[in-house]
């Protein structure tokens, strides 16, 4: 098996379900034997009428004091790259130019938690139509896929990891040509996907995307791919990347992307 060298997703406490200080994380990664983390605490976009919006100007700030804390002491040991994993950003493209034009971010993850300001894990999968959920699911991938920037789409069949929890099965494969259209925009906007390994650890069982959705990307033409744990505590740091590079060469992956100033540079896998 492959060692991995870089964990592209986790969340420290800055995050508002991040349950460890952002030193703890990376004290982890190192104990890991990772070269480099990047640390992609949640940026969330809601529609209108939310009564509570932890998600400010001065919660990034926050982020960037304690990121360069970490750097100016783990330095020697770690590369710690400054990432966001931005949910909904279609919602208010304003507000995203006006954060990732003002702040230094190296790696921005692009991912949908939310239908109607409800997060996809709050959804009672016994009682919602799943079909419809899917399809609408697949229309909001679709529009960050189109409108947003980031770099990598997250987890792209997230609602598995919930479904799963409720003993439910769901393969966005079932949605081929809606999946098809989604890779199909995000190659066109030379942006990529990630294995987040976090599924393998939880009910679904499996890596988020799972093996037959990175195949299909790949045979689709695409070639940008990170591998993430998806932690928000040390424990899960690093976790199932070992796993995941193996997935993605199966599915032809020959490199690995990892990302400085927002620029790929590519390192092939072992
Ligand atoms: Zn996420
Ligand atoms: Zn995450």
């Amino acid at each position: 098996m492959q060692t991995a060298v870089a964990d592209y997703h986790m969340h420290s406490n800055v995050s508002p379900d991040g349950r460890a200080p952002m030193e703890d994380m990376c004290l982890a990664a190192i104990r890991q034997g990772l070269h480099e983390i990047v640390l992609t605490d949640h940026f969330e976009m809601f529609q209108p009428n939310v009564p509570a919006n932890p998600y400010t100007y001065s919660y990034l700030e926050n982020y960037f004091d304690k990121l360069n804390r970490c750097r100016a002491q783990y330095s020697s040991q770690l590369r710690i790259r400054a990432g966001v994993e931005m949910g909904q950003s279609y919602l208010d493209l304003e507000l995203e130019q006006k954060i990732l034009r003002n702040l230094p971010y190296d790696y921005v993850i692009g991912s949908v938690h939310k239908l109607q300001n409800i997060d996809v894990g709050e959804i009672d999968y016994h009682t919602v139509d799943l079909n419809v959920l899917c399809l609408d699911n697949l229309e909001k991938l679709y529009q960050l896929a189109d409108q947003s920037d980031f770099d990598c789409m997250g987890h792209v069949d997230l609602i598995k990891r919930y479904a799963a929890r409720s003993g439910i099965k769901v393969n966005l494969m079932d949605y081929r040509e809606q999946v098809h259209r989604i890779f199909k925009r995000l190659i066109e906007r030379e942006k990529g996907i990630e294995i987040n390994t976090s599924g393998l650890r939880q009910a679904a069982k499996e890596t988020l995307p799972s093996f037959e959705l990175i195949r299909l990307f790949y045979s689709m033409g695409g070639r940008i791919l990170t591998i993430g744990s998806d932690a928000h505590r040390p424990e899960d740091v690093g976790k199932g990347l070992a796993a995941a590079l193996t997935i993605a060469q199966e599915a032809g992956f020959t490199r690995l992307a990892l990302f400085e100033n927002r620029q790929p540079r590519f390192l092939p896998i072992p």
